[in-house]
């Protein structure tokens, strides 16, 4: 898989590190899911999803394409805020799907497990010479409304 970055590859792998990282915690930490699937309707639940750059090209390097749906993110508007890329309550895009995803558990605060990670991922872009800035993964209809998903 080519990388879409300029240069070469280093950032992919490092991102890959990181996220495999990231989920070797988690499963030690032994957060319980059901795999309902309702923490990712945003607008529900009042969150919103933030990415930084490279979270998003590594998704757009390792996702399926999103679910036949012509209107894109307009049926995200209609759809209460459900992210495109969940079917049957279930992800469609785990291999590549940002840090927000893989900490939030709604059986635990995230805390200062979440706050460690996002940290480490600070540091990468930096390693990186990559800017760090967060932003909304998705468009939702009321994100002023709603806090960050971390
Ligand atoms: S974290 Fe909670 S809301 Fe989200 S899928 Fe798992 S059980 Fe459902
Ligand atoms: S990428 Fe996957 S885990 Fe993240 S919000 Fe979308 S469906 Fe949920």
């Amino acid at each position: 898989m080519s990388a879409p970055y300029p240069g070469d590859a280093a950032w992919f792998e490092a991102m890959r590190g990181f996220y495999r990282a990231v989920d070797r915690a988690v499963s030690r930490l032994g957060a319980a899911c059901r795999s309902c699937g309702l923490c990712c309707h945003f607008e529900d639940g009042g969150q919103i999803l933030f990415a930084s750059r490279l979270e998003r090209l590594y998704f757009g390097a390792t996702a399926p394409a999103p679910p036949a749906n012509p209107d894109g993110p307009a049926e995200l508007l209609r759809s209460g805020g459900r992210c495109p890329f969940q079917a049957g309550g279930k992800c469609r895009a785990r291999r590549g799907r940002p840090l927000g995803c893989r900490l939030h558990f709604c059986s635990r605060p995230a805390g200062e497990f979440s706050e460690f990670w996002h940290r480490r991922l600070k540091r990468l872009h930096e390693s990186l010479g990559e800017e760090w800035r967060y932003a909304p993964f998705l468009p939702l209809r009321s994100a002023e409304k709603q806090a960050p998903r971390v």
